[in-house]
Parts: C-alpha cells; structure tokens; sequence
C-alpha cells in the first residue's frame, strides 16, 4: 500500500475539521495511513500544515 492511500481506519487522537480532503472521513476522522505535518521550526499554529491533504477528486 502506498504511503498515501487511504487506510480504510481512522487515525485515533487526530481531529481534522478539512473536509475537502480525500483522507477525511465523517465525523472529524483522518483515513491517511500516517500524516505528515510540517514546517521545522514553526512558530505557531497558524504556520504548521498537513503535507498529506489532497483535494478530493
Ligand atoms: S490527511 Fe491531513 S488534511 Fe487530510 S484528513 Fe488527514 S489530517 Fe486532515
């Protein structure tokens, strides 16, 4: 399975609100196998972001 692919499970403890995200499920869930946040060195929230978000086709 690719890093990308859905898991078909949710992530538990993570809460996504993005749901023009192919990853997202119903109810705040994330389906990604894992998810990768970044940038090094963010400062606050507001800077941090999910690399893995794709846009629902
Ligand atoms: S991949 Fe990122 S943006 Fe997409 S549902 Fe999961 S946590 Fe949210």
């Amino acid at each position: 399975m690719h890093f990308n692919d859905k898991s078909g499970s949710p992530i538990n403890r993570v809460n996504c609100e993005v749901n023009t995200c192919k990853f997202y499920s119903q109810g705040n869930q994330c389906t990604a196998q894992s998810i990768h946040i970044q940038p090094k060195n963010a400062n606050n929230s507001d800077e941090t972001d999910c690399g893995t978000f794709q846009m629902k086709a």
